[in-house]
Order: C-alpha cells, then sequence, then structure tokens
C-alpha cells in the first residue's frame, strides 16, 4: 500500500528544482498532485507529464503565489476538483542577493512576498479547509540561512526566518485540530537557484558540509515525503535541516 494513496498534495513552484522532486515523490506514493507555477506552459506541460506517468491525478495552475487572491482562487480550484487539500508544500521563493548596503527597496519586497507572504496566503486560505477536514500537514520550506543568517542574502535570510516563525505559530494554533505543520531547512541543494556560484565558491561550501557533498532536490523530497505521511503524526512546529550536517 502507497503512503499517501487517495490523499491530495499541493505543491507551490513545482515546475523544476525542490517542488519538482517533492510533487514526484508525492506521487510516487500514489498522491494526486496540483502544483502551481509561474514559468512557461510548455515547463508546467513537461511536469505534468511525468507526474501522470505515476497513475495520479494532475492538475497544473499557472499563478503568483505571492498574490493574495490568486492563492484564494488556487485554493477553491483545489476543493472544487478533489474535495480535499491533505498536504499544502510552500516551496516557491527566490533569492534576490546583494549587500545590505547596496540592496534596493524592490529587492526587499520582492523577496518578501514571494517566500514569506505566499506562505501567510496559502496556510490562511488552506486553514478552513484542513479545520473542517480534522487533518492535514503543512511543509514549509525555509533554509539553513533562516537559522544562521548569510553575507549578502539579508532580505532572503528574513524571510526564511519568518518562515519558522509561522510555521511554529501555525503548529501551536492547529496541533488541537490534528492539522501539523513543520519546516525544512536545506542546506546548499544543486539547483537552478545555486547553479549561478562558481565552481570555487561551491568547493568552498562542501569544504564546510561534513557529509562532503552538495544536497540533492530528492534528499528534500524525502523529508518532505516523511512530513506529509503518518510516519509523522506526532511531529509538529519543527524545522528539520536537511543539510549534510553544515549547520549543527
Ligand atoms: P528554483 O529557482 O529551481 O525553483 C523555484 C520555484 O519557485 C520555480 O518553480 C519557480 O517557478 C517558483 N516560483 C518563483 N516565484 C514564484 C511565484 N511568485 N509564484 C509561484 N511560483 C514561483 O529553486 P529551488 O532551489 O528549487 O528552491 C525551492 C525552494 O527551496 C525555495 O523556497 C528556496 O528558497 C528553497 N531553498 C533552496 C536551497 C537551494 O540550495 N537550492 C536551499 C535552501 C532553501
Amino acid at each position: 500500500m502507497k503512503q499517501l494513496q487517495g490523499k491530495t498534495a499541493l505543491i507551490t513552484g513545482a515546475s523544476r528544482g525542490i517542488g519538482k522532486a517533492i510533487a514526484l515523490k508525492l506521487a510516487d506514493q500514489g498522491a494526486n498532485i496540483v502544483f502551481s507555477h509561474l514559468s512557461s506552459a510548455e515547463q508546467g506541460k513537461e511536469v505534468t507529464q511525468e507526474l501522470e506517468k505515476r497513475n495520479v491525478e494532475v492538475l497544473a495552475y499557472h499563478a503568483d503565489v505571492a498574490s493574495f487572491n490568486k492563492s484564494q482562487e488556487l485554493i477553491e480550484t483545489v476543493i472544487q476538483k478533489f474535495k480535499q487539500i491533505d498536504i499544502l508544500v510552500n516551496n516557491a521563493g527566490i533569492s534576490r542577493d546583494n549587500l545590505l548596503l547596496r540592496m534596493s527597496e524592490q529587492d526587499w519586497d520582492d523577496v518578501m512576498q514571494v517566500n514569506l507572504k505566499s506562505v501567510f496566503n496559502l496556510t490562511k486560505a488552506v486553514t478552513p479547509v484542513m479545520i473542517r477536514q480534522r487533518s492535514g500537514s503543512i511543509i514549509n520550506i525555509s533554509s539553513v540561512v533562516g537559522i544562521k543568517g548569510n553575507i549578502g542574502q539579508a532580505n532572503y535570510a528574513a524571510s526564511k526566518a519568518g518562515i519558522i516563525g509561522i510555521t511554529k505559530s501555525v503548529a501551536l494554533e492547529l496541533g488541537s485540530r490534528n492539522v501539523r505543520c513543520n519546516a525544512i531547512a536545506p542546506g546548499f541543494i544543486e539547483t537552478a537557484m545555486t547553479e549561478k556560484l562558481s565552481k570555487e565558491a561551491k568547493e568552498e561550501w562542501i569544504k564546510n558540509i561534513p557529509i562532503r557533498r552538495v544536497g540533492t532536490p530528492e534528499d528534500v523530497a524525502n523529508c518532505a515525503l516523511f512530513l506529509a505521511s503518518d510516519s509523522s503524526s506526532y511531529i509538529t512546529g519543527q524545522v528539520i535541516q536537511v543539510d549534510g550536517g553544515m549547520v549543527t
């Protein structure tokens, strides 16, 4: 029996990278998948086809989850089609790195809107649904940078630390309704977000990772599957680092 058979999972920003790996992993375990993306229709179609090969129902939704109204519409659409939402993975995120001295107001606002406000938007919209169901698992993708800070990432670190704050608060508010909320804090994961780094910078990072390799999107997806499934039914309000021991 697959772990997520008959469940519905909504994953934001799943057209590539970590979000896509999570969508595939949850589909492998039988979950029907709704994913939002901001990418081209072509990219959305490719992911849809990969998911459908796993014999699950799939809905791709083109939406900017930084928009409060679009997020509400997204949840309404999922409910119309699937009648339930068991798992929400708030994964969509961007970075606009610069030293604080040079960081523009726009770069601060954009990162806060996409990384943090989207978590508020979707979590708020899904809360009445999960309370009604008396079950649900919300998984927020934070970052070790939200725990430790990072040079050139004041905006990103603040947004990811904010995600930890909302995760713990939601866990406290909804635990009695059997709705859980946890965060994953990935370390250095090889995706489009990190490919801008030079080979030298990457080697420097690896020296500081006890496991001596960068992470893969699948490393994060494995943790998301655990938090989505009943194997973690007594775990809420936690931040799980998937970082090869980089921040300990
Ligand atoms: P990525 O750039 O490959 O993917 C980001 C996804 O988010 C894309 O699908 C993109 O279309 C989507 N997206 C961006 N803005 C959006 C918006 N406004 N509305 C809807 N979708 C939007 O990056 P990734 O590395 O796969 O990152 C996924 C998440 O993991 C992000 O939240 C990121 O901050 C976090 N993270 C990544 C790393 C890493 O090393 N790659 C480390 C820690 C945390």
